[in-house]
């Protein structure tokens, strides 16, 4: 066993489900940055498949995807008895009112407006996630 192993604490897996190669990669860059595993995938029906198969601590969604949208992708990952509990953040550009309620709705636990703020975007997506998955703690 591998004593720096040891004393490096666990990094919490983010998968990422996002269709826009930019966000995708400020995203990553921002997580990454901030001690973070980040997993990826660029559509709905993938995501949820990594998300099963990967069993990421948190997912960061994209709303607009093609085929199959983040809402569904939200209502499809509640379905599921293992995935029921995954904190699911939001993402969207969509400056529609009733979208965050709409994101809420569908089983997600956080909603962040798009374009990301570098600034603030990690702080934002921490409140909603379970203190003890926060690199920042
Ligand atoms: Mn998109």
């Amino acid at each position: 066993m591998n004593a720096n192993k040891l004393l490096k604490p666990m990094k919490s897996k983010i998968l990422i489900v996002e269709d826009d190669n930019q966000s995708l990669y400020m995203l990553t860059f921002l997580l990454e940055s901030n001690n973070y595993e980040v997993l990826q995938s660029n559509n709905g029906f993938d995501g949820i498949q990594k998300a099963h198969e990967l069993k990421p601590d948190a997912i960061i969604l994209d709303i607009q995807l093609p085929e199959m949208n983040g809402y569904e992708v939200t209502k499809a990952l509640r379905e599921n008895d293992e995935l029921k509990n995954m904190p699911i953040i939001v993402v969207t550009s969509f400056a529609m009112i009733g979208d965050k309620n709409k994101a809420l709705d569908a089983g997600a636990d956080g909603y962040i407006e798009k374009p990301i703020d570098p600034d603030t975007f990690i702080a934002q997506m921490e409140s909603f996630i379970p203190k003890k998955l926060r690199s920042t703690k």
